[in-house]
């Protein structure tokens, strides 16, 4: 117990060298918009209240210090009341890193890539990463992901594809099938991340309307290409 505490003690004593990274790393935590000492803490970068104060005598003198570091990399502090940053600029900088990776960037890849934000504005935005990686490819594609099912309508021979709109147990379900398929098509590979006019289904490996169901393990995400293509594949191969 002595020995805890004593270490705890010891901890507690910083240089301005040792802080001032982690402040900048809140910084960029927090997306450059200010932060308040209980922010600070609650993101659990290491430090502690008695961290920073051992340091730099007090929060404020802090957050002056940290002010004039991002200054001298032509950073500001944005106003938290005023300064949101948009969804855009969220998607634009994950198309960003997403097409230098060439593939969805996992939640450690985006922490090493340099992004100018930290994964946490996307996180609490929209409700996750794997969800903001849904939205962003949603917002290259100008509509949402839907599932498609495959109905014979009118004359027998013709199949025609309608499309659901995403709604309750299913928006869980596209995700994790996405997410699976790494957001994109599993034939071709392409994706509305990486090239614009990728359009992206979720297709019933046994045909729904041959009694396939809409489960994780009936799904895959196809490209409209490679849908089309399945398509005319399997009316050949039934002789229509
Ligand atoms: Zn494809």
């Amino acid at each position: 117990m002595m020995e805890y505490k004593y270490e705890r003690h010891r901890a507690d004593k910083y240089r301005k060298e040792q802080v001032l990274p982690v402040l900048l790393a809140a910084a960029k935590h927090f997306a450059y918009v200010e932060f308040s000492l209980r922010d600070f803490i609650s993101a659990k970068l290491g430090i502690s209240r008695g961290g920073v104060d051992s340091a730099y005598g007090s929060w404020s003198e802090a957050m002056r210090a940290l002010r004039i570091a991002l200054r001298a990399q032509g950073i500001e502090l944005a106003a938290r009341s005023t300064k949101r940053i948009s969804d855009d600029e969220l998607f634009i900088e994950m198309e960003r890193i997403w097409n230098e990776l060439g593939q969805r960037p996992s939640r450690h890849e985006w922490e090493k890539s340099g992004s100018k934000y930290s994964f946490q504005p996307y996180k609490t935005r929209f409700g996750g990463w794997t969800k903001a990686c849904l939205r962003f490819i949603e917002w290259r594609m100008g509509k949402p992901v839907v599932i498609e099912f495959q109905e014979i309508v009118k004359t027998p021979q013709k199949i025609v594809p309608t499309e659901s709109l995403p709604r309750g147990p299913s928006d869980r379900l596209r995700l994790r099938v996405l997410a699976r398929d790494g957001f994109r098509c599993v034939l071709c590979g392409h994706s509305p991340a990486i090239e614009r006019g990728v359009v992206l289904h979720l297709d019933h490996i046994v045909p729904y309307s041959k009694g396939g169901r809409t489960t994780f393990d009936n799904l895959r995400t196809l490209c409209a290409a490679c849908n089309q293509g399945r398509g005319n594949i399997e009316e050949l191969a039934k002789g229509v």
